[in-house]
């Protein structure tokens, strides 16, 4: 009797520890904060997994999102999106999600004038300025539009978030005419490094596949750290640890953060951090490195 208790009693714990969250604290620093219209009608299915999400309107867009995140201990989230969407996730979990001001975003909004953008700022409207995705309007960082906003996040400490490296098969083609991968070089933001040494800015994805290009940068620029958002769940796995190792080898492991650029698909979430827990190559120290140190240094979270 006492073995078949004791049986039972392991099958419990056993259990409770599968559906335990995880302990490990995640910060994901590109995160897009979307509505259901955002999408096709089913939206489509994530690349990589081919699920399809099941929400149906705004709401259960950010439940299932917020969902997510809770499950994969995801403490705090830079949501990239419109004034719009961003205040709507973040009214739904104040302590989580930190509003960003992407532009282009994708209710095709222009760029707030300079005193409006001051403003939201100091209203806590947005804290961040991304996600900057440049790339796909065919300017980079150095355009005479983004000069005085790079000049105004420079002075009041605004991180700066900007899309580098490449894009989807057929960009070019469908979204996107003016797109071209040349554009996502990061050593082309050089002189705006120049321009503003105290800008605080974070190159998105890596520069992926520019990795020559994105040491050059990173080594020379102190100030600049990187993400590994959409590299770490759409690359082959074996690509994404070669790139992620090299940084690692060259010294830049303190500067390197998690994102997951879930756009459409909550999976994305735990498919990324499970390829960055699995990396052979890295230690436990590391891993909470990337996972949460450097993006709390980078974003002063407490
Ligand atoms: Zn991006």
């Amino acid at each position: 009797m006492r073995l078949l208790y004791t049986i039972i009693l392991c099958v419990i714990l056993l259990a409770a520890n599968q559906n335990k969250i995880p302990t490990r604290k995640i910060i994901d620093v590109h995160f897009h904060a979307r509505k259901f219209s955002d999408f096709a009608n089913p939206p489509p299915p994530n690349p990589i997994t081919g699920k399809i999400p099941k929400w149906k309107n705004d709401k259960e867009v950010i439940e299932m999102m917020l969902a997510t995140l809770k499950n994969n201990n995801v403490v705090k989230v830079i949501t990239a999106g419109s004034l719009t969407t961003i205040q709507d996730f973040q009214m739904a979990d104040p302590e989580r999600f930190i509003p960003s001001l992407g532009y282009p975003d994708m209710e095709n909004n222009p760029l707030p004038d300079t005193a409006s953008f001051i403003r939201n700022f100091r209203e806590k409207k947005f804290l961040v300025f991304g996600e900057l995705g440049l790339q796909y309007v065919g300017k980079t960082l150095a355009d005479a539009e983004l000069e005085p906003y790079l000049a105004i996040c420079e002075r009041l400490g605004i991180p700066v978030a900007l899309h580098t490296g490449m894009s989807f098969p057929n960009t070019t083609y469908t979204c996107c005419p003016k797109f071209r991968t040349s554009l996502g070089n990061p050593q082309l933001i050089e002189e705006v490094l120049v321009r503003h040494p105290k800008m605080k800015i974070q190159l998105m994805h890596m520069g992926f596949p520019y990795l020559q290009e994105t040491k050059a940068i990173l080594n020379v620029y102190p100030q600049v750290y990187a993400d590994i958002a959409v590299i770490d769940w759409t690359r082959p796995a074996a690509e994404f640890y070669s790139y992620l190792k090299s940084f690692i080898e060259g010294g830049f492991g303190k500067r390197i953060m998690y994102g997951s650029d879930q756009m459409a698909w909550e999976d994305a979430i735990p498919l990324s951090i499970k390829n960055v827990e699995n990396a052979p190559f890295l230690t436990e120290e590391q891993k909470q490195d990337i996972f949460y140190n450097n993006a709390a240094r980078f974003y002063n979270i407490k």
